[in-house]
Formats: C-alpha cells, structure tokens, sequence
C-alpha cells in the first residue's frame, strides 16, 4: 500500500506518513487534506513510497486530493532548500508553496489597474539601457546573477522589459519581484502601457483570497507572461520561466522577520540557478551583500550612472543646519525658502522625516519624567491626531496626560520630530498650500495610498509629508524640491547596518526630485555635513560609500565578510530567558568547531517588548558551510532543551542583531 510524506503547516520537524487509499491519484506535488490529531490540515506530499518509516503505526489515510495543480519540483525543492538553511520547520517552509485555497476557482481576473493620467510611452532605450538588455540577453537560458546599479531615474524599469522582451519571444516566462505592495499597481500600469497585450499575474498579500488564486493558476498553466509579485512570489508555478527580476534589491522588506524567515532576493537566487536561468538585481543602492558579490565576480555588475530621460538631471543637494531648525518645529529657513519657491512655481515639494506621530516622546520639563511602554523598554510617542501617546513596538495606546503624573506639572513638552509636527508646522508656515502627509497612521485602507498618489499626479497637493513610504519607486514629474529632515537620527543607532540604511534611504527620497524636465533640489537638514552617508548623497556616489562601508565591515568581522545567526529568545522573567540562552551558549561551545565564533548571550537592544523580557545569543562564522553544520547540530539540542516558558527562533543571514 503506498505511503506518502505529507508536508503540514505545522512547528514540527519531520513530514508526516499517511497511506493512500487506491481511489486517490497521488504523485509528488500533490495538494491534500488529511487529519493531524483533532485537526483537518491541508498539506503537500514531498514524496510516495513503498513502505512506513515507522513500522507497527496505524497511519491515517489521506482524506482527499485537492483540485490545485501539483507543486513543481522546482518549488518543493525551493521550500527544502529554505527548510534547510534557515534552519525552519520543514512544513512551514513547503506551505508557503502550497496554492491560495479560498475562493472561488473562477474567480476573476486581478482588477485592470488604475490608469494614469500621463500614459506612458515606450522609450527608445539609451545606449547604456541597451548595453545592459545586451549582456544580460547574452546569458540567454543559462544562469547568471547581474546586479544592476543604476542610479534613480536610470530607467531600469525599461532594461528589466528590454530583457523580459527576449524571454516572452521565447515563449518564457518572468518573474519580477518587487518590495512594496504599494508600488504593484503604478509598474502594472506603466508595463500595461508598455507593452501592451502583455498578460500580467499580480501577486501579493492584500489580493482578496480569489484574486490571489486566479493569478497563481494562472502563472501555473502557463497563461501569465510576467508574473509581478512581492515577497510571496517567489514560490510561484512558474513552467516557463526564462528570467528573474529582483527590483529595489537592497529592500530590507524582502527578509521575513517571522514565521518563515527566508530572504525572498535570496531564494530567487537559489531559483534561478536551480532553473539555470539569469536573474537580474537592481538597485540605486545595492545591498552590500551584493556589492561584495560583484566584487568577488560572483554577480555581474552594469553600472548606469546617468538619468534616462535626457532632460532629467540628478538633484542639486545642499545642507542646512538641524539645530537651527529647532525653534521651527524642524523647517529652517533653507527650506522655508525653498517651498515656498516652488509654491510660485506651482511645482510640487515632498518632505521627509522617518517617523510617524508627532512627537517620539512626551516629558515633563520640570522633573525630567517621560512617557514609557508599560510593556515594552521604550518611550510611547506623542500623537496629535487622535491625542493619545503610542507604542510603535507593541501598539498599547494610552490618554495624553494633561499633567505629569510623577510631580503634577502641566508643562509637557512633545520632544522630537514626528510627521504629525511636521504637517502642523508647514500648514502653518504655508496657510493656503495643499498638503498631505502618508505614513502607516495616514494610510488606512488599501486605496488611501493611491488616493495620495493620484492627487500627487492631479497636481491637487502642493506638498508632501511623510515616511520612508514615499522613497520609493513613485514618479511624479512636477515634484521638483525634497526636504530631508531627521536623519541625523540614524547615526546614533546601534544596528551595523544603520548607515547603509540611511544611505539607501536617503538615495531613494533625494530620487524622487526633478524626475522630468524640471531641475530637482534636495534639502537635507543635519549637523554631520561630513558624515559619509551625506557625502555620498551630495556627490551621487554610492559606489565609495559602498566600499568604504565594506572596509569597515571587513575590519569589523561583519557581514557579508562572515556569516552569522541570531539565536533570540524571550519569556515573561528575565530568568527564564537567561537560563535557556546559558544553556544555548554552553551547547554553541561544545559543538562549535573552531571556524565557528559564539558570542555571550545579551539583552535585545529592545529588551523588553509587549510585556516579554528578550536577550539574543550570535554565532557566525567566515564559511558559511561551516555555520550551516553547526546551526543543524544547535538547532538539534536547542529543541530538546526544556524551557517551555521561553519563545525563541534562530533567524539566519539576520537583518540586524537587535
Ligand atoms: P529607475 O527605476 O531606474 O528609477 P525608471 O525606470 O522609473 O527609473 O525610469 C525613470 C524615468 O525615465 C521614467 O519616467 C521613464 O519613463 C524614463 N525613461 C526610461 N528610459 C528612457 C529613455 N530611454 N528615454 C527617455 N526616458 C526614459
Ligand atoms: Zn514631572
Ligand atoms: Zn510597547
């Protein structure tokens, strides 16, 4: 009687066996339903043999076969193969392959996206877009990894089409992954112009469950050309696939912070050589990880220094004092000048400032006492709209207090810079200006964002206020002036990746300015002028940046010169969290060879979060197939270690040690 291996959803290590009754067809790939204990779940078979693995069970049969087409091989291998390296329960990985289940099988066809005002036209490419379409063509059916390193505005939309095109006259499909949902519906619309009569398959987490499946049938059968996704997408059917597009490369969206935490650009890597296809990573500022590869002539890099549209230049940058702008609820005079400006001019500005609320903390000015978290180790944020102070780490929401509860003083002063001060603060300077602010608060509801961007095309907003929610991708040819405000923020922090963040981020805002024929101009207000990351930014120079940061990598002994994990754990007592993660360092040191480094257990920088005490153990190591061996073996005695009270996960390749 055939046994099969049956995938579940569930935390545990091993596929499960199920016998197959006669009257179901089962193969590999095959989508079922069975019982686990009280529970029906839906799983997928990884394999049909002959015989139990376990002699003497009574095994439950398969309930039933689902009408899904089977999981490619490419895809369970895919799942094995993140199963594996970052050290997951192998069924929670092969779900992410399984096919959306509700909704109707013929649902329709993902909604026709919103049309622009100014359609596009295709462009003629420009001798450096066709020499990149050029090279990455020449790979044609073998794989290759190019890192495209273009400069915002280099049109790499229209070299990732260029190079698509080849592939679709092939009959091939393509995969382009992207890190926003945000961003779908505007690059749909623009490749819908572009080529028309393409057929498009748009998946991402905010399609209704019908949607979502349409599209996966039909990259499935065949029918979907290009298949545009976000992070998900990378587990797609894909029969036909010719090529693979990452774009924003660098996004730190791509790496899931939970349940499966695999890194979307890097299984697309895996991907694509398992299917011995080019895989195409672009980037105004590539990931350093990246940029090492290109380095070492392990990824091809095309270098596109200059804007596409022969009108379009890149942005003028000046800087302008933080202090100064104190007193001004964080507008100086440069950029109060500046806007203004651009209000005579009718042209449109966008300011910047990364974080939401109004204020990132509330004190008393009398006994220096502040608002906290009652559960967490962190300030609460003062908000205007509505009044309440918030927790941006775990969500509690409290009343404003109208005085301090330590001494009874009414004098509360909202520290800090928020997008909220801000939006009050240019209303008031700017009375019959239009503005709008975007942020996580802002944007409720799927089409708020694309509410914002429609007015921004109208031209019915005069300025722009907001988060990193603006920085990317957007193309709005009237926006001529951005304000950076803030950032000096970021070169306190204690993340080794904080400086690389900010310089990507900054990149991307200053990108939006001065897209068309107007000259752009960016504004940022810092007291470090001199710091590198503003270097970079004034002079459009990441590449020295790029490899000054990687310096001070390798002289650091971190990433992407060694590889490392995170072993975090967390529990309501501080004891329960320090006692299993002393056992994990006791057990680190006993199986780590010597190309393994292990670090002493630390509190989390946020050390407590949504009432859970945290602390975190790294491991890493210069050869990435020796952590590899050791994090099977930890992982091993990390699950038969008692400790029920604590929660804790291994998260490899982290995005941060935090
Ligand atoms: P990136 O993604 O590199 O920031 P985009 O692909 O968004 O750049 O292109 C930037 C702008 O340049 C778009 O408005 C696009 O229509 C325009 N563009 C792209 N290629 C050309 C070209 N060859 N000639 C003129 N304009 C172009
Ligand atoms: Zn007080
Ligand atoms: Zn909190």
């Amino acid at each position: 009687m055939p046994i099969a291996h049956v995938a579940l959803p569930v935390a545990a290590e091993t596929t499960f066996d199920y016998w197959c009754p006669e009257s179901l067809a089962l193969a590999r790939g095959s989508v079922v339903r069975v019982r686990l204990g009280t529970r029906n779940l839906v799983g997928v078979v990884t394999a049909v043999a002959d015989t139990p693995r376990i002699a003497d069970v009574k095994l439950a049969p398969i309930a039933d076969v689902l009408d899904v087409p089977r999981v490619a091989d490419d895809v369970l291998e895919l799942a094995a193969f993140i199963a594996a390296y970052y050290e997951e329960a192998p069924g929670l990985a092969y779900a992410l392959g399984v096919p959306p289940l509700t909704g109707a099988r013929s649902a329709a066809r993902a909604k026709a996206p919103v049309d622009l005002d100014a359609p596009q036209v295709a462009h003629e490419l420009n001798a450096a877009q066709s020499a990149a379409v050029a090279a990455i063509v020449q790979s044609h059916g073998q794989f290759a990894t190019f890192l495209v390193n273009g400069v915002t505005g280099s049109g790499k939309t229209e070299i990732y089409l260029g190079a698509a095109d080849r592939a679709f006259a092939d009959g091939k499909q393509v995969l382009m992954l992207v890190p926003e949902i945000n961003l779908t519906p505007q690059l749909v619309a623009r490749i819908r112009a572009a080529r028309p009569g393409l057929r498009v398959a748009t998946l991402h987490s905010a399609l209704a469950a019908g949607e979502r499946r349409a599209a996966w049938m039909a990259a499935a059968s065949g029918e979907a050309q290009l298949v545009l996704g976000t992070r998900l997408a990378v587990f797609a059917p894909l029969p036909q696939l010719g090529l693979i597009v990452v774009d924003e490369e660098h996004d730190a969206s791509y790496k899931q912070q939970d349940n499966v935490r695999y890194h979307a650009r890097d299984a697309a890597i895996w991907r694509a050589h398992r299917r011995g296809v080019p895989i195409v990573l672009g980037s105004a500022t590539p990931s350093l990880e990246s940029w090492h590869a290109a380095n070492e002539g392990r990824y091809r890099r095309i270098d596109i220094p200059s804007r596409a549209d022969p009108r379009a230049q890149l942005p003028h940058v000046t800087f302008s004092s933080h202090r100064a702008a104190r007193g001004t609820d964080g507008i100086g005079e440069a950029l109060r000048a500046a806007i203004a400006l651009r209000l005579a001019r009718r042209e449109q500005s966008l300011v910047f400032v990364n974080r939401r609320g109004f204020a990132p903390s509330l004190i008393c000015a009398a006994c220096k006492w502040d608002a906290q978290c009652t559960r967490c180790s962190a300030r609460l944020t003062t908000h205007r709209v509505p009044p309440s102070l918030r927790c941006h780490h775990c969500g509690h929401v409290e009343a404003l207090p109208t005085a301090c509860p330590s001494c009874g003083n009414v004098d509360l002063v909202p520290l800090g810079l928020g997008t909220q001060r801000l939006e009050r603060a240019l209303v008031a300077a700017f009375p019959g200006a239009r503005i709008a602010r975007v942020d996580r608060d802002s944007t409720h509801g799927k089409h708020a964002f694309a509410t914002v961007r429609d007015q921004m095309e109208a031209q019915e907003i005069d300025i722009l206020v907001g988060t990193q929610m603006l920085a990317k991708g957007h193309d709005f040819p009237r926006l001529t002036l951005v304000g950076i405000l803030g950032a000096d923020n970021a070169l306190y922090s204690a993340d080794f990746r904080a400086t690389e963040r900010l310089a990507a981020l900054m990149l991307q805002v200053a990108g939006r300015a001065g897209r068309a024929g107007l000259p752009g101009e960016v504004i940022v207000q810092t007291d470090f002028a001199d710091h590198p990351a503003f270097v970079a930014l004034a002079a459009h120079d990441y590449a020295t940046l790029a490899e000054s940061l990687l310096e001070e990598r390798k002289a650091a002994q971190l990433p992407p010169f060694t590889h490392a994990a995170v072993l975090a754990a967390e529990a309501h007592q501080r004891s329960d969290v320090d006692a299993f993660l002393a056992a994990g360092h006791v057990s680190a040191l006993a199986l780590a060879a010597d190309q393994v480094d292990v670090f002493s257990p630390v509190s989390a920088l946020l050390a407590r979060r949504a009432g859970f005490e945290r602390g975190q153990l790294v491991v890493q190591s210069e050869r990435r197939a020796a952590l590899q061996r050791f994090l099977a073996a930890w992982r091993a005695e990390l699950l038969a270690m008692p400790g029920r009270r604590v929660r804790w996960s291994l998260d490899v390749d982290p995005a941060g040690f935090g």
